[in-house]
């Protein structure tokens, strides 16, 4: 561990809420913590939307230094790595020799270390299941300086609590991964507009044996009989080793935090209808940037929502019910305004997560964003609260700055369990939120 300190700003991606750290910077497989400085929490690029990857006025341990790769097998698609190394910085280097990550996010600007520890979900959750389903091993420090190797078959209680364990068990040093075999960078996509959110669902049945991602905008302006209406898209890896596509070039940044947020109510009603009739080529073969980051290109895009920063709300409704609780919460959405043009619905798929508190589980999971207007958005979203505990869902803690500990308690009863394995010398504001 470097034995500087810095004084910074560490934010979360939703740039709520604003916290003050100490910042200590990991580089060395080998180094050990030292318990004087808890709280401590480890870092990866801050991509967390709330505050779980914030621990206001304790120690950030920032994990990116820790970005080695340590070996590959290159028959069996087998990677060792570091935990602060980027997905961005795997797939550059590993689809020209045929390998994919077989789970990603909607950004790769995301550490190894980060996909664990929330155990992230993609567009491919009803074929791969979470990140965590294909993490083979990983090595965990604790603050008193002993290590544990963890696997399936080793260690396998820390194993669980560590995937999707929020950072609180230690820090995860590396990781052994297996990945997904792929005959090169292109993606096959196919895009559908549906009318309503029958349609949404209709498309999901028909879509999730034959694409391994699918996914949909949902224009969450709407209502009436066109409630839950937008975009479908499903994909394959194309099987062409050579499918003739790059790269998108160019993207822009948004450069300065804007006073205001640029995103209210008339414009996204006014985006939404204009995005959702927009004229599209059904088929089309792209590059995985294009069909899987497609934010990635707009840097500091979270810039728009202002200085107050925004609300990512992301939650998991049903399997049972799961259908009329996604129609009633676009509805409140609807009728309350507020949104944004930034929604996504998916069905996820029953392949079990393997950590004690990871978010994913079947039934269908909405992700939106709300730019803070202060206590009409909070109202709005313990609205939201109200029909995800009657439906026995989950709101993800990755993105999430305000749930109550009370909600927390119940959309992750194994919570309980949990704290057993929690360091004694690490913690973060949603932590000491939701558990203390
Ligand atoms: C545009 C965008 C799209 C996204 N799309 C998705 C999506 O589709 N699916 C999804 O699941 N998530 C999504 N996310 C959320 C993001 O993938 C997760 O929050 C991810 O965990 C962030 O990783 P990070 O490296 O930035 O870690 P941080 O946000 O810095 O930290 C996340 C957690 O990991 C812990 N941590 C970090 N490094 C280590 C380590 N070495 N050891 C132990 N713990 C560690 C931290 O303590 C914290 O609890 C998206 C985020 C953005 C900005």
């Amino acid at each position: 561990m470097s034995a500087h300190s810095t004084r910074n700003k560490y934010q979360s991606w939703g740039r709520y809420p604003r916290a003050e750290h100490e910042v200590r910077f990991l580089r060395w497989r080998h180094e050990g913590l030292s318990e004087a400085e808890s709280p401590m929490l480890p870092f990866g690029t801050g991509r967390s939307y709330g505050d779980s990857c914030l621990n206001d006025g304790g120690v950030l341990l920032d994990a990116r230094g820790l970005d080695r790769l340590i070996s590959f097998d290159a028959e069996r698609g087998v990677l060792a790595c570091e935990a602060g190394v980027l997905l961005a910085e795997i797939l550059e280097l590993l689809v020209p020799a045929g390998w994919f990550l077989p789970v990603s996010p909607g950004t790769k600007f995301v550490t190894v270390g980060g996909a664990i520890a929330n155990d992230v979900h993609g567009k491919n959750h009803h074929r791969a299941g979470s990140f965590g389903c294909h993490v083979r091993r990983l090595e965990l420090l604790r603050s008193d300086g002993s290590r544990r190797r963890c696997s399936r078959s080793e260690n396998a209680d820390w194993f669980s609590a560590t995937i999707g364990g929020l950072g609180l068990t230690g820090v995860i040093m590396w990781a052994e991964l297996q990945l997904l075999r792929v005959a090169g960078p292109g993606m096959d996509v196919e895009t559908i507009r549906f009318a309503n959110l029958a349609g949404f669902f209709q498309l999901t049945g028909e879509s999730d044996a034959a694409f391994a991602y699918t996914v949909a905008w949902v224009d969450c302006a709407s209502r009436g009989r066109a409630l839950g209406r937008g975009i479908f898209t499903r994909s394959n890896h194309s099987s062409e080793d050579r499918p003739g596509v790059s790269a998108p070039g160019g993207g822009f940044a948004v450069p300065i935090e804007l006073p205001v947020a640029l995103v209210g109510d008339t414009v996204v009603r006014t985006f939404n209808a204009w995005y959702y009739r927009r004229p599209r080529t059904r088929r089309r073969r792209v590059h995985y940037d294009s069909f899987l980051y497609p934010l990635d290109r707009v840097r500091n895009w979270n810039r728009i929502y202002g200085r107050r920063g925004f609300f990512q709300y992301q939650c998991v409704v049903g399997p049972a019910g799961g259908r009329d609780a996604v129609a009633e919460l676009l509805s409140r959405i609807a009728t309350a305004g507020g949104g944004s043009f930034l929604a996504v619905l998916k069905v996820f798929g029953s392949i079990p997560s393997p950590g004690l508190l990871s978010f994913p589980r079947p039934g269908v999971t909405l992700a939106l964003d709300f730019p803070n207007r202060g206590a009409g958005t909070t109202r709005l979203l313990e609205r939201l609260d109200d029909v995800v505990r009657a439906s026995g869902g989950a709101v993800y803690p990755a993105k999430d700055a305000r749930m109550s500990a009370e909600s927390f308690r119940q959309y992750f009863p194994e919570w309980r369990a949990f704290c057993a394995y929690v360091d004694p010398c690490f913690s973060s504001s949603f932590w000491r939120r939701v558990a203390s």
